[in-house]
């Protein structure tokens, strides 16, 4: 039975894996959150960790004063230093990454510096840091887990034949809420249309990165990264149904896919008690269910949706044009969400930062620093931009 630490508890991802650690009766020796302490709190009293950490500080003192009155033996920190401490806490087998954006780097890192194994549902991580944090779980002899359910898919496929006869990776993609949309279409639609994501429930973040395929785009980068291969050999197929969640092919024409009802408690299990399958919450599979008996397949229109392409580009040009992708990226999500931009001003906010910005010469891909500082310099150019909108 492993030990697990929860990077991110309180989110969408962070609650099933909670769920899913109660269900295999998973010891939890951690639990952070950005600003939820109602809910981590709750958490606690379920799985009794012994660390709590907080980011936002001004709500640490509440918290600790109800950790103490309800009896539980658990230490409270608060702040980003601690968040990125609790990450290397011993006797931790495993820690559940699943923060939102950047802001998973740090203590991502700080776990596989400890030699403690990663399973990753923050893809934003290897965006921004993929050659630091491959490298970083090599020298550590930590393992990093993906937890995406594509990426997910594809490592389960990837067991039914050797690394070598890979041939292709068809990464999946439901097509988001505005598939079959054009451009012309998507002047006017709202957050709450953009929210209403098809076939997952998921976080605020993600859902957009879904409707504007930006998060097909990160999964493409990600899959990269993860199985160590180039774009060329990764083909993103829009599949509506999302029954099919990723497929592999091998030289000899082989494909194998990975198929299941959208539960994302299954590619959470399977990262945590990997390499063993045991009995999950997932309903079992239903062929016959309406959306199951006829699977379909369509080329993502790229013309309307240009985040595939620019994932390429990033990939081919290297890390620092990932960075300023996800940076964009993430401010433009940001003033989207809080009504201030249009969703195709997204589109614009991150082509205006990728044709700005280059990273400085010198830039180091293996240096935190250098990530960081770039990373600042696209958010304040994208912050500008979408001002000026
Ligand atoms: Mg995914």
């Amino acid at each position: 039975m492993k030990c697990i630490g929860i990077l991110g508890s309180t989110g969408s991802i962070g609650r099933q894996t909670v769920e899913v650690c109660r269900f295999l009766d998973y010891p939890v020796a951690f639990l952070t959150a950005k600003t939820s302490a109602d809910l981590l709190f709750e958490q606690a009293k379920v799985l009794k960790p012994q660390v709590l950490v907080l980011e936002d500080e001004s709500k640490a003192e509440l918290l600790r004063e109800k950790v103490k009155a309800a009896g539980l033996a658990c230490r409270v920190e608060a702040g980003r230093r601690a968040l990125i401490e609790v990450a290397k806490l011993p006797g931790v087998d495993m820690v559940l990454s699943s923060m939102v954006g950047m802001a998973g780097l740090e203590p991502t890192l700080a776990a596989l510096e400890s030699g403690i194994d990663v399973a990753l549902a923050n893809k934003e991580t290897l965006v921004v840091g993929g050659d630091l944090v491959v490298k970083t779980a090599r020298d550590h002899g930590a393992k990093l887990y993906p937890v995406d359910s594509e990426h997910s898919a594809i490592w389960q496929a990837l067991a039914g034949g050797k690394k070598d006869a890979l041939y292709k990776i068809f990464l999946t993609c439901s097509g988001g809420p505005f598939r079959g949309k054009k451009r012309e279409d998507l002047a006017h639609v709202t957050a709450e249309e953009a929210l209403n994501h098809p076939t997952w429930k998921m976080g605020g973040k993600i859902t957009i990165d879904s409707a504007t395929l930006m998060n097909k785009a990160f999964e493409l980068i990600e899959a990269c990264y993860l199985f160590d291969v180039d774009d060329r050999a990764v083909e993103v197929v829009v599949h509506p149904e999302s029954i099919i969640h990723s497929m592999v092919e091998f030289n000899d024409h082989s494909v194998l896919a990975q198929l299941g009802v959208t539960d994302m408690r299954l590619p959470i299990q399977y990262a945590l008690t990997y390499p063993e399958r045991m009995d999950s919450l997932t309903p079992a599979f239903a062929p016959f269910s309406p959306k199951a008996h006829r699977l379909s397949f369509e080329p993502v229109d790229e013309e309307t949706f240009p985040s595939i392409a620019w994932a390429r580009q990033a990939w081919q040009k290297g890390q620092g044009t990932s960075i300023i992708l996800n940076a964009a990226n993430e401010v433009a999500v940001e003033y989207f969400l809080s009504g201030k931009i249009s969703f195709v001003a997204i589109w614009e906010i991150i082509r205006h930062c990728l044709a700005k910005i280059t990273a400085p010469k010198g830039f180091n891909l293996y240096n935190l620093e250098d990530i960081l500082a770039l990373d600042l310099e696209t958010r304040r150019e994208a912050g500008l931009r979408a001002d000026r909108l």
